[in-house]
């Protein structure tokens, strides 16, 4: 028997877009200057001109159906108008992550087959020199302010953005498209081999919004400012420029100024209730405030996931800025959000840190298993650990193939039952809260056991002079592997003899999970999307060019 309901009416950013430009068309987009003014513009605004850009893109640059348009831009109200824009229109938006490198970035045009590429005059610098190898690309569309005489000569053809929208309509006939039509994409940052590029459809973006809404998650409202500083090219800022058009939560975007320093201005002067980042920009919030205060007392609460968020670092922004630090899990084939750590009710603020400290629990759309390590699947008791698989309606199930191939199902990452496996490695309680111990290539197998890197660098960020710890896996003769431990030492404090930061680790940590091997690092090396990029440790370990001391 089939349901009696409009089961016809696609789930589209069309449908997100409309009801933000009206029922939500006061709320507010502010941007970040730089300057004295930021640039203020409203939802209503912004849908016209992501109408008007429409129109530019099919009637002069002859996009169509399925045809991918890039964005290599900062989190901007204009880079909002391109993400409502193309997807409406039944185009397919790829936002480029600025922070690759050059490499990558020309392989991922290239095998997504980019039409046209709007790029933030600021980082034409970035872009100008890939242009001879990017061979799909046939307009560049510049936004905002840039010197464009690195584009002379260049193959594509080149538009001003403002210009290619003056006078056109600003509405537009948005097409009823099916909702598991591409809507965007994004790349994985690639540890290993090619990037792989994961394809959102309309339905997956509207649903993973919904959730991004619910209490239980980021649980904003009309009340609220979001501040986005997770980019807009890392996993669709999280969902959240698609989850506020559906409840009129106004933005404040950093656009280039992502530094600590302008962070802590624009907070101060714009007042954002809610926040979302990855830990070390926050890490990076913290020092700078410590070193200039701000009021910073507008911000309520701030999402942190992407990697780990150090336990320490949450109790710092409660207790010194009154910040409630929400720690989320997630990845670019989850849209991001996976779990979210909200405590559960009743408990006293000192009995909710347990909860808050983990990974969180599941939403209702993400299904989860471990898949144990010896075979089969590993209990929910909160002690025994497995492979992290997921499953649900913003999972993806697969990467994308190329232009006219079959979509990429490699078996490391999707098991035969069609579940997405995530490469964590963690426990599960009974209630369902995660904890992630570690990635799966990262935990050091000593002896065989298993010692979570992740725990041992969240201990070491605990003690006062520490700023930063990574660990890693070293080959051991004796063991398989122990761990290395390297340490950046805040600035203004004196290094800790490496006994004494052992010692601090014994009281929390096991005596023979406890590393043998230190070495003080000026920074620690960070993926293009901040996170702790272990494989250049691991090289610079086997070259020889680390200054490591083994205690005794
Ligand atoms: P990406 O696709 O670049 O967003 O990376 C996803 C990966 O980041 C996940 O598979 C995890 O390894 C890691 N990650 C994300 N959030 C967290 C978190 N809260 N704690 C630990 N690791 C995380």
């Amino acid at each position: 028997m089939l349901s009696t309901m409009q089961d016809d009416v696609p789930l589209t950013i069309s449908r997100i877009l409309r009801h933000g430009m009206t029922v939500h068309g006061d709320a507010r987009i502010t941007t970040w200057t730089g300057e004295a003014e930021p640039h203020r513009t409203t939802f209503r605004a912004t849908g016209e001109r992501a109408a008007q850009l429409a129109h530019a893109l099919r009637d002069e640059l002859g996009i169509g159906a399925e045809d991918r348009v890039a964005t290599l831009m900062w989190n901007n109200s204009s880079h909002v108008e391109a993400y409502f824009a193309i997807p409406s229109m039944g185009a397919v938006l790829h936002t480029l992550n600025l922070r690759l490198p050059a490499e990558q970035l020309v392989f991922i045009v290239n095998h997504a087959a980019d039409r046209v590429i709007l790029v933030n005059g600021t980082l034409l610098p970035l872009l100008a020199p890939l242009l001879p190898r990017l061979q799909t690309v046939e307009h560049v569309v510049v936004v905002g302010p840039g010197d464009t005489s690195v584009l002379e000569g260049c193959t594509p053809q080149v538009h001003e953005y403002e210009q290619l929208l003056a006078g056109r309509p600003t509405s537009y006939d948005w097409p009823e498209l099916d909702e598991r039509a591409a809507a965007a994409m994004c790349y994985t940052s690639g540890t290993t081999g090619d990037p792989k590029g994961v394809v959102y459809s309309h339905r997956s973006v509207y649903l993973h919004s919904m959730q991004v809404n619910m209490a239980e998650s980021m649980g904003l409202t009309t009340a609220d400012t979001t501040l986005p500083v997770v980019p807009m090219f890392h996993v669709n800022a999280w969902g959240l420029p698609h989850a506020v058009f559906m409840t009129g939560v106004s933005m404040l975007m950093p656009d280039r100024f992502l530094h600590p320093g302008p962070l802590a201005e624009m907070i101060a002067a714009e007042r954002p209730t809610h926040a979302a980042a990855v830990p070390v920009i926050w890490q990076g919030l913290l020092e700078e405030l410590a070193a200039t205060p701000r009021d910073i007392s507008s911000l309520k609460t701030v999402t942190i996931g992407g990697s780990a968020c150090p336990p320490s670092m949450m109790r710092a922004f409660e207790d010194l800025h009154g910040v409630r630090v929400c720690h989320a899990w997630g990845m670019t084939e989850t849209s991001p959000l996976g779990s979210l750590a909200h405590p559960p009710g009743g408990l006293t603020p000192e009995e909710e840190w347990p909860y808050r400290i983990t990974q969180g629990r599941f939403p209702a759309g993400v299904e989860a298993r471990l898949a144990a390590p010896g075979g089969g699947f590993a209990p929910w008791d909160g002690a025994s650990p497995g492979e992290l698989e997921v499953r649900g309606p913003w999972i993806a199930a697969a990467y994308f193939g190329g232009v006219g191939e079959e979509p990429l199902r490699p078996e490391e990452k999707f098991s035969p039952d069609g579940w997405l496996r995530t490469g964590d490695v963690g426990v599960i309680s009974p209630d369902g809260y995660l904890t992630l111990t570690d990635r799966a290539k990262d935990v050091i197998k000593s002896g065989g056991e298993w010692i979570s890197s992740v725990e041992l660098e969240n201990a070491l960020m605990a003690h006062e002079a520490v700023a930063e710890a990574a660990v890693v896996a070293v080959t051991d003769e004796k063991w398989g592997e122990r761990p290395l431990a390297g340490v950046v030492f805040k600035e203004g404090h004196d290094p800790v003899p490496y006994e004494e930061l052992r010692t601090f680790l014994g009281k929390t940590i096991a005596r023979w999970q406890l590393p043998e091997r230190w070495v003080t690092l000026d920074v620690v090396p960070k993926t293009s999307v901040g996170k702790f990029d272990k494989k250049v440790l691991r090289r610079q370990y086997a070259a020889g060019e680390l200054d490591v001391t083994k205690l005794g």
